[in-house]
């Protein structure tokens, strides 16, 4: 079973995505983390937007292992873990440039199609998994949520990798992205057709989670012993 994930940026739709593969014990792949590693080795060696050619040599010579240890992801490139260096500010202002191109595009599409092959059963997050990636996906969620509340969670995210950064800056930065995101000619970010709708700025995670596993039961994609057979309860069974 492939289940797509995409959404805003900050919507909290990766905390929802690992948390499903967990709790479903499924394989997981953020689509981010792929732009956003490819935004790290670029940063590293000072090459901008413009520089294709140098771009396209560094993906071509690149080699990245990525990988799901039920909880966490862990991003070796060229044989340094950089996970920690994933989601900082520098990189998070950066990706959405670099991602919009498309040789970016087509050699995370080529890792995303290999990892399903490899993963029977997948949680894909990203910006159009349920729209071009996989359109035929078992399930797709699409994830949204206020600004303030997505700046509120991206700032405490810089806290804790000890950044320093003004709230307004970040409503700036993610409406920036938002922007490039959703007006790109490759691949904008669009809700996809069929998809389940989850506004988070409603929710919390638990009952985030809970209106999923409710939506796929009444799909028919699980059951209700599915979620007994992994410990998993409704919180309002009968809602
Ligand atoms: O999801 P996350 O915020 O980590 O994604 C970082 C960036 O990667 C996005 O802003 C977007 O530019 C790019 N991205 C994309 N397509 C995807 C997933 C992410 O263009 N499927």
């Amino acid at each position: 079973m492939i289940i797509a994930i995409d959404g805003t940026s900050g919507s909290g739709k990766s905390t929802i995505a690992k948390l499903l593969a967990k709790n479903f014990k499924f394989g997981f792949f953020s689509a981010g983390e792929l732009y956003r590693a490819i935004t790290v080795k670029a940063l590293n060696l000072h090459i901008s937007d413009s520089e294709d050619d140098k771009l396209k040599y560094i993906i071509e010579n690149t080699n990245i292992q990525y990988s799901f240890n039920g909880v966490n992801n862990v991003m070796i490139l060229d044989g340094i873990d950089i996970t920690d260096k994933l989601h900082t500010e520098e990189v998070s202002n950066f990706v959405s440039k670099l991602s919009c191109k498309l040789f970016v595009r087509e050699y995370v599409r080529k890792l995303q199609r290999e990892t399903a092959k490899y993963n029977e059963n997948i949680v894909m997050e990203g910006r159009d998994i349920g729209s071009v990636i996989f359109p035929d996906a078992d399930f797709k969620i699409f994830v949204d949520c206020k600004i303030e509340t997505r700046a509120k969670r991206r700032m405490a995210d810089y806290i804790k990798l000890g950044e320093n950064v003004k709230l307004e800056n970040v409503i700036e930065d993610l409406k920036e992205r938002d922007y490039r995101d959703m007006h790109r000619e490759i691949s904008p970010l669009v809700m996809p057709e069929n998809s389940f709708l989850l506004d988070t700025s409603l929710n919390d995670v638990q009952t985030s989670l809970d209106l999923i596993y409710k939506e796929m039961i009444r799909r028919n994609l699980i059951t209700m012993d599915f979620l007994n057979e992994r410990g998993l309860k409704l919180l309002n069974p009968n809602d």
